[in-house]
């Protein structure tokens, strides 16, 4: 697809998202995006989103714990 933003040709990535659900940060690996080569930016497909939502919602295996550090500027 053509980013929205530079007109750039997406390619298919697998990559790590960041995503808060009810006030708690998950880190998912291996989602499927579309990456934008010229400005990065990331596209998901809703189908993905959703899934992400109820693999965190429901029972799942969690792969390992971060600590986070937050800063202010
Ligand atoms: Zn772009």
């Amino acid at each position: 697809m053509k980013c929205t933003y530079c007109d750039g040709e997406t390619i298919t990535k697998r990559v790590r998202k960041q995503q808060w659900l009810n006030g708690k940060l998950y880190i998912i690996e291996n989602v499927k995006a579309e990456v934008c080569p010229e400005c990065g930016e990331r596209y998901y497909h809703a189908a993905v989103l959703d899934t992400i939502d109820s693999m965190i919602a429901g029972d799942h295996t969690v792969k390992e714990v971060l600590a986070v550090e937050v800063l202010t500027a």
